[in-house]
């Protein structure tokens, strides 16, 4: 239950958390904060443009939501929480997730001595099925 994760978190339920929340989860498209403000005035009429930027502050605070800065240098926002890499098609402008095994197997890089590697995720680009076919 999405109220039930919010409150797990600490978070008040409000119906523009509930919408962008429920927004994210159900979209594969890694929406900029724009994107996810359209999307939820369909829902919520009222939701303005700060208070889109409050919720996505406040759900990514709170760790049910995470912020990527891919190539255009805008955040964009996933609610996949599980470890995964992105693929995006330079045609379309898409971000797809890739499941982190993957690159499981991948070589670790080798940094200048000190560095400790916790965590890594690969951005691929390319060209997707879809604008391939085109
Ligand atoms: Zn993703």
């Amino acid at each position: 239950m999405l109220s039930g994760r919010l409150r797990e978190r600490g978070l008040r339920v409000t119906q523009q958390r509930m919408a962008v929340l429920e927004y994210l989860l159900t979209t594969p498209r890694h929406p900029t904060a724009e994107e996810v403000g359209s999307a939820v005035n369909r829902a919520v009429p009222t939701a303005s443009r700060a208070s889109v930027y409050n919720v996505l502050h406040s759900l990514k605070e709170s760790g049910l939501i995470e912020e990527l800065v891919l190539d255009d240098a805008v955040a964009r926002y996933d609610a996949n929480l599980d470890r995964h890499h992105h693929f995006i098609c330079r045609a379309c402008g898409a971000v797809k997730d890739v499941p982190f095994e993957t690159f499981r197997e991948a070589p670790r890089p080798r940094l200048a001595e000190g560095h400790i590697v916790e965590d890594y995720t690969v951005t691929m680009r390319g060209i997707c099925p879809g604008c391939a076919k085109g």
